[in-house]
């Protein structure tokens, strides 16, 4: 589903570039659930922008579902986002002049999933994450953990093919938190490839294997979950770079 090769991006010009991303390789087949690790500042969350297709300004090469990502425009990122990717931000990016309702209702407008079909799937939603009380509320009156969880819940709401999520449970109560890693190990059982950044060991257990990122390299090996996963799962796929 997703293959990066040799994917770079730096900052600045001249003396002042600096990399976020070194000569990336990364392949995500579909229907892996796969957890990117490193310390604060290692390109995380920059690669992930990269994999979601919000960030275009990358060199290299980025296949997604067989298209070349970086010979696309703006527009035709940006559609191939909105078709196939729920994201999870790690700052919620719910936006503000609309209700929870409304907010949650903004990715099934862009699939154009009629109006009668958007009440019942939002408020099944609302439901199943127990903020049916706040729908009428704006972000501004939510704590973190709420905005948070209506981040994910508008991330799913659509059955994305990709799931992309940035510390999706970093504001989450334990209990919480665990619940949302209960729906992506169903989610992802279900079919939905998953790619979440996480600085919790136990989170990124809950997936099939983990990609270490450092100062902007993919770095080996990534950890398989257990023997027999690992089995399974082949040889790790990636970062074939060795520095
Ligand atoms: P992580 O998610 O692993 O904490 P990020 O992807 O957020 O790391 O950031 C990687 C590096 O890129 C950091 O050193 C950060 O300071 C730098 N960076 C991010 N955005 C910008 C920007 N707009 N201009 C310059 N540097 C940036």
């Amino acid at each position: 589903m997703i293959r990066l090769a040799r994917v770079e991006k730096a900052y600045g010009h001249g003396a002042a570039r600096t990399f976020v991303l070194r000569r990336v390789d990364l392949e995500v087949r579909e229907g892996e659930f796969v957890s990117i690790m490193g310390p604060s500042g290692a390109g995380k969350s920059t690669l992930l922008h990269i994999l979601g297709m919000l960030d275009g300004d990358f060199t290299g090469e980025y296949h997604f579902l067989d298209q070349e990502v970086r010979a696309l425009k703006p527009r035709e990122r940006a559609d191939l986002n909105r078709r196939y990717v729920g994201f999870v931000f790690q700052s919620y990016h719910l936006i503000d002049d609309l209700t929870v309702y409304e907010n949650l209702e903004v990715p099934l407008q862009y699939r154009n999933v009629a109006r009668k079909e958007r009440q019942a799937l939002v408020a099944d939603t609302l439901d199943r994450f127990g903020i049916v009380a706040k729908k009428d509320l704006y972000p501004a009156q939510l704590s973190g953990g709420q905005q948070q969880l209506v981040g994910v819940a508008r991330a799913v709401i659509g059955k994305p093919r990709l799931i992309l999520a940035d510390e999706p449970t970093g504001n989450l109560h334990s209990d919480q938190g665990r619940e949302i890693m209960d729906l992506f190990r169903r989610l992802n059982e279900a079919g939905t490839t998953i790619v979440q950044v996480t600085h919790s060991e136990q989170n990124a257990a809950r997936g099939h294997r983990i990609v270490q990122l450092r100062d902007g390299w993919v770095e080996r090996p990534a950890a398989p979950m257990s023997a027999g996963q690992a089995a399974a799962e082949g040889p790790a796929v990636a970062g074939a770079e060795t520095h």
